[in-house]
């Protein structure tokens, strides 16, 4: 939990925007960042992979086809496992494609029905771009939002040739981003790569331990070891803070109203980590969980988070000033 120097205000938890606000519009679009940051998100969130030429560039996905036209404008330059790769592409080549909501790349269903759902000329952007958006709103509205960066699949990354965090590390050192003091923390699901951006490339941001489950096959690290209190303890001495998925906190019944919380954050507590989980969608909640509001609760006022990330940030604000 932390305090706002600039406004004096009680620490309550964070709100990270997810992606910006993408339950508005497209996620990492600057629209999306935009109206995250109208809406009061004390974080704005930037997920961040490599193209074929070496720029950071702010994407999710490790392939373009889910949220981007890329079969249309690219037609040939998918790969023999029929995917479109985000790093086969030069950052001039990747300013031809528009951003749209997520779809299914095959039927081109959306993925979430309810949302924004147009196709317009939003491009992808790069980390740089990004930093100076947020750093020129901070500027323009007099509020300041910090940014909260994740180093995307390093090992695979490298499996391609090329090395992500010494590149995400030199942009964010250039826009004033270096040391712990400063408004910026940096997650990552990869445990040893965590570990070799404070050890071997000296980093001293704030560091985030992203959980997942080990069927997702996000990296090597053994995310049920650590979510162990003597895995919390290791991880403890590399990071500040974890980043676990909700069901890993609370989870619902269809014949009980009533979360069931875990021990996870109160064993993260004991060993002075934060705990920031991901993510809440209104248009996606739980398995049983029957509204925003009885998530934000469990989470918030039970199991004691200290920041969520959420794809619509003004309705966790919401909940946060009205409780
Ligand atoms: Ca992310």
């Amino acid at each position: 939990m932390q305090t706002s120097p600039l406004t004096n205000q009680p620490p309550r938890p964070i709100v990270i925007a997810h992606r910006g606000a993408c339950g508005y519009l497209p996620e990492h679009s600057f629209p999306a960042k935009a109206y995250a940051h109208a809406v009061g998100a004390d974080y704005l969130e930037q997920d961040v992979v490599l193209t074929r030429d070496d720029v950071p560039v702010v994407f999710h996905d490790l392939i373009l086809e889910e949220v981007t036209d890329v079969k249309t404008i690219y037609p040939s330059r998918r790969r023999a496992d029929g995917h479109w790769y985000l790093i086969d592409f030069s950052y001039a080549e990747l300013q031809e494609l528009s951003l749209h909501d997520r779809i299914d790349p095959i039927s081109g269903a959306p993925t979430w029905p309810q949302r924004f759902g147009e196709h317009l000329p939003l491009r992808i952007h790069s980390l740089a771009e990004e930093l100076a958006f947020v750093r020129g709103l901070n500027r323009a509205t007099g509020r300041h939002a910090g940014v909260y960066t994740e180093v995307k699949s390093p090992g695979w990354h490298r499996s391609e040739g090329k090395d992500l965090s010494p590149l995400v590390l030199g942009v964010l050192g250039d826009f004033g981003y270096r040391s712990a003091s400063d408004d910026v923390w940096l997650q990552c699901f990869d445990a040893a790569e965590l570990l070799r951006i404070r050890d071997s490339l000296g980093s001293r941001l704030r560091r985030v331990q992203l959980i997942g489950e080990n069927d997702w096959q996000e990296s090597t690290t053994d995310y049920e070891a650590i979510r162990s209190p003597q895995g919390l303890a290791t991880v403890a001495g590399y990071a500040d803070g974890i980043g676990p998925w909700i069901p890993q906190i609370a989870t619902w019944r269809a014949d009980h109203g009533a979360a069931h919380i875990t021990p996870l954050v109160a064993d993260a507590h004991a060993v002075g980590l934060a705990v920031h989980a991901y993510t809440l969608r209104t248009d996606q909640l739980p398995d049983h969980a029957t509204g925003p509001d009885q998530v934000h609760a469990a989470l918030f006022n039970v199991a004691k988070i200290d920041g969520l990330f959420s794809d619509f940030p003004d309705v966790t604000l919401r909940f946060l000033q009205n409780r």
